[in-house]
Formats: C-alpha cells, sequence, structure tokens
C-alpha cells in the first residue's frame, strides 16, 4: 500500500505499510515490536501499546509508524 492524501489546505500526507522486524513478548503491556520505517529504513523499537495506538515517530524522517494505519509522513512540495 502507497496512498496520498491530500486535504482541503493542499496539504499531503502519504501512508505506506511498515515492516515488523523483530517482536519481543513481555508481561504487563510491555511487549515490543521493531519497525522497520518505509521512507528512510531506520529501524525503531515501540512498545506494541503505542504502535497499536498513537504510533511511534522515526527518529529519523519523523513518519508516525502505526499498526492500523501504517506508515504516515507529510509530504513537502518543493515543486
Ligand atoms: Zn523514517
Amino acid at each position: 500500500m502507497n496512498t496520498i492524501i491530500t486535504n482541503k489546505q493542499g496539504k499531503k500526507t502519504e501512508y505506506k505499510d511498515n515492516e515488523i522486524v523483530r517482536r519481543i513478548s513481555r508481561a504487563n503491556g510491555k511487549s515490543q515490536v521493531q519497525i522497520k520505517c518505509p521512507y528512510c529504513g531506520t529501524l525503531v523499537w515501540a512498545y506494541s501499546f503505542s504502535f497499536g495506538g498513537c504510533g511511534k515517530k522515526c527518529p529519523k524522517c519523523g513518519a508516525i509508524h502505526s499498526r492500523l494505519l501504517g506508515s504516515i509522513r507529510e509530504v513537502n512540495d518543493e515543486s
């Protein structure tokens, strides 16, 4: 999946599927997943609950990784 949605202000948001590279199961909701950013390839660890909830931000490019929506990034039009 690779979708670009433009809002009323002309701002574009890009959605891409992310890839879970590793999982660590822990009790008390502290399970973690390692996600590969589809934009810049950075690997980032996130708690499973945050990946399934509000998402985890890529430290390099700022994309938000989430389970439901994929990885979301604002597109800067420079043309
Ligand atoms: Zn990234």
